[in-house]
Order: structure tokens, then sequence, then C-alpha cells
């Protein structure tokens, strides 16, 4: 079990020792794309507020998943798709899940495991283990079991409001203490609220990240620039999954 404080002690050394810096530019995507349903959910349980769907419902969309024959994409499918051209199965969906809040691992990951699915949950690294949210040991065992752990950023601010140099440290930050965390490459990030803009994307790009998911609606074109997908949000009172896949 690690304590938040061990988590935050560990999150300062991987940031001390990353600040010499180092810029990776991102492989070159595939030409030959596809169109991937990128639905994303935020809270599961019994809450009224619109981010909130009920279990029964996540439920039900997983089961509409598996009577179509939908298979979830890893984030290793995805990538080397968008990195090598491997072809994706015909019928591919990647599940996210942002905020990293507390339900997604009481309720969502043993659905998501009842049905031999995978789904990756962006998470805010200053909020792990506060109320609510997520805690360090369990993002560990849903990574160890082989959910994804991506950026939410550290704080959750709009990027597209930040100075440059200010999202630059959201994403670096962020990504550092989760890949010292986890012991895996953090690639993908989830724009807080959506916001993103030029100097974003760049930002991303030079922070590592291969892969960014927005809230504009529509199907994620893997063709187009791979730091700005669009996704499916997924809200109590919005249209439902099957709607979108229809
Ligand atoms: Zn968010």
């Amino acid at each position: 079990m690690l304590t938040r404080r061990q988590f935050l002690q560990k999150c300062a050394l991987t940031i001390a020792a990353s600040y010499g810096g180092y810029w990776r530019l991102p492989s070159t995507a595939s030409a030959a794309g596809a169109l991937i349903p990128v639905p994303v959910y935020h809270r599961v349980g019994e809450g009224t507020g619109d981010l909130t769907i009920a279990g029964g419902r996540l439920a039900e969309d997983l089961r509409i998943l598996a009577d179509n024959a939908y298979l979830t994409l890893t984030v290793g499918q995805l990538k080397e798709h968008l990195h090598a051209g491997r072809p994706l199965p015909e019928k591919a969906v990647f599940l996210t899940f942002d905020d990293g809040y507390l339900d997604n691992y009481a309720a969502a990951f043993p659905l998501l495991a009842s049905y031999g699915m995978t789904a990756s949950f962006f998470v805010i690294t200053s909020l792990l283990g506060q109320p609510g949210r997520m805690t360090a040991s369990q993002i560990m065992e849903m990574s160890a079991a082989g959910m994804y752990i991506g950026s939410h950023t550290v704080s959750h601010r709009p990027l597209a409001t930040l100075a440059k140099w200010e999202a630059t440290l959201e994403l670096q930050i962020s990504k550092a203490c989760l890949e010292d965390l986890l012991g895996k490459e953090v690639g993908a990030v989830a724009y807080p609220c959506g916001s993103y803009n030029d100097d974003t994307l760049a930002a991303a790009r030079e922070a590592g990240y291969w892969a960014g998911f927005t809230v504009r609606r529509g199907w994620a074109d893997t063709a187009a620039d791979p730091l700005a997908m669009n996704r499916l949000p997924i809200f109590r009172n919005g249209r439902r999954l099957a709607a979108h896949l229809s």
C-alpha cells in the first residue's frame, strides 16, 4: 500500500530527476486511418448530476458492445495502429473514463472485468487519494489488471487558458508521476474540459505524448492528428451509446 505522502514524495523525486528535460518526437502516424468510437464516461453510480450514469446503464452499454461483437482496444493496439499502420479489428471501441472518481474503481472496473473488457482511465494526479477519488494503490491495481491509466493533468485546469509553459508543466509532471508510480509509459492524455489549442498540442507532443483526447463530439479518425482525437461524451441526459454507434 502506497500512502499519499509516499506517492507525493515519489513524484517530487521523479520531477527533480526529469528536470534536465528530454524531448521525444512522435512517430509518424499511419496514413491508413480508421474511425473508432471513443466514448467518455465520468462517474458511475447513484448521483443525479449529468456526469453520473447509473451502474446499470454502464452494464447495458457493455452488454450492447459485447452482443454486437465490439472489441475494446488496448492502448497498445491503438499505438501500433497509429505508429505502424497495424489494422484494427473491424468493430473496435476505445472506452475512456475521465477525472479518476472512486466509482471508476468500485463500479466500472469490476463491470469491465466481468466482460473481459479494457478501458482507459484519465486521472488528475493532484487528486489521487482525495475523498471520492481513486487512490494510487487502486490505479496500480487496475493497471496491473490490464486497464490503462492516462494523464488528465495535475490540476485539471483547462490547458488552453494557460501559458504554454504552464500547460507544459501540467503535462510533464502528471506524466512523470504516473510513469514512476505505474512503471509503464504514459503516452495518452485527455485534455481537462476538452480545452486545447495549438500551444497545447505542441506542449503535449514535446512532453512525449502520442495520443490526446478532446471532447469534440464524433468518432476518432486515426488518419487525423492523434493528439486531438474526437470522443463521444456519455451524459446522464444525453444520447445513449447505442445511438452513437448506429
Ligand atoms: Zn475532466
